[in-house]
């Protein structure tokens, strides 16, 4: 298993805890191969939980479509999460790499590269679905010095994560089978 496989298997583990109606997203940042902080998406500690629905913006899916009205959703975005946990603890983050099972959305692009996060890698692709907005996207992105990167490896809890409440499936997300060996 390389470094970045390494990697973001732990952001798919803390995945595990996203608690959002979309798109469940684990993230990790990542200084002189040491994990320094980790986030994963949901709303603000003591809220109600977006998936008991205390999110308004991700309950009304079909009001506020994908990519549209982030300003009023109270949803910590999971690399958000992750550049605010390391502000609570003081720890600095510039020149960190971050791994995100999901492609870092507008806002937190332009948060990870103003802390001076120097490179991404992701697992699941996103792009703006306007395409003025996706051009000037393209250009955030091109601006962290180690670039933006894929990383193609199984994800093998991609439906649960990659599905949103609007499909009304299950909200709730099927219970982790963790085989365990007998020692
Ligand atoms: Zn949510
Ligand atoms: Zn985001």
């Amino acid at each position: 298993m390389t470094w970045n496989e390494y990697y973001m298997n732990i952001a798919i583990a803390v995945r595990e805890k996203a608690n959002c109606l979309g798109r469940k997203v684990g993230a990790i940042l990542v200084k002189e191969n040491r994990i320094i902080s980790t986030g994963y998406n949901g709303t603000p500690e003591g809220m109600l939980n977006c998936t008991e629905g205390g999110c308004v913006r991700c309950k009304n899916r079909e009001k506020y479509k994908n990519s549209i009205g982030y300003d009023v959703c109270i949803c910590v975005h999971a690399e958000q999460n992750a550049i605010l946990s390391a502000a609570r603890f003081g720890i600095s983050i510039e020149n960190s790499t971050a791994y995100t099972t999901m492609r870092p959305c507008f806002d937190c692009s332009k948060a990870l590269l103003q802390a001076k996060v120097k490179a991404l890698y992701y697992l699941h692709d996103w792009s703006h679905p306007v395409p003025e907005l996706q051009t000037q996207y393209a250009l955030i992105q091109k601006q962290f010095p180690g670039g933006v990167k894929k990383i193609n490896m199984t994800d093998p809890r991609s439906h649960w994560a990659n599905q949103t409440a609007s499909k009304k499936e299950s909200s709730l997300p099927p219970a982790i089978k963790i085989k365990s060996k007998k020692l």
